[in-house]
Order: structure tokens, then C-alpha cells, then sequence
């Protein structure tokens, strides 16, 4: 089982967590067409290695976390708050910019 350290709870278990999507992604602007849209929703990577996500703490604090997780072995590199960022990747140069939620 994954386990989770929320910045405000502590260290969880993922049950207490739902999954809220991929945070490198970058939401549309409000004229960009039903296009744009529907490739946020529908059009998705799977990534295998390290990826920024969004977890919602909804049997705690019910906060939205921004997680850096490796997909391949589930080790949590850092885990903060939305405006937040990464300090670097732990095997590369720094992460991109994140996307806002
Ligand atoms: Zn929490």
C-alpha cells in the first residue's frame, strides 16, 4: 500500500487519499475550443518514471496535495501544497514549471 506523508496529517495510507490527476498539465484558456478541452480530459500519458500528481486528502484534512511519485516503484519524493514546487527531481535537473489546479 502506498503511504502518503500529507504536510498537515502525517504519513497515511493512500485509502485515505483519492487521486485528482496528472498536475503537469495546464488547463486551457477559457476561448481555446471544445478541442483543447477535450484533450485535457480524455488525452492521457503513462508515464513511467517520475510524474507530479494531485492527491485530495479526503479522510484527513481533505487538502489538495501536489505529489512527485515514481509510477514504476511508488516512492514518494516530495509531497506539498499546490502553489508549491519541487526542489529538483531526485535523479535529474529540476522539474518544469507545474501547472496550476
Ligand atoms: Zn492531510
Amino acid at each position: 500500500m502506498l503511504r502518503i506523508p500529507c504536510p498537515w496529517c502525517g504519513e497515511r495510507d493512500e485509502i485515505e487519499f483519492r487521486y485528482r490527476g496528472d498536475a503537469s498539465r495546464e488547463r486551457p484558456a477559457a476561448h481555446a475550443g471544445l478541442a483543447a478541452f477535450n484533450a485535457l480530459v480524455y488525452t492521457r500519458d503513462n508515464p513511467c518514471g517520475w510524474h507530479a500528481e494531485w492527491w485530495l486528502h479526503v479522510g484527513g484534512c481533505r487538502q489538495l496535495l501536489k505529489v512527485v511519485r515514481h509510477t514504476l516503484t511508488h516512492e514518494i519524493h516530495w509531497v506539498g501544497a499546490p502553489g508549491e514546487e519541487p526542489p529538483s527531481r531526485p535523479d535529474g535537473p529540476p522539474l518544469p514549471p507545474q501547472a496550476g489546479h
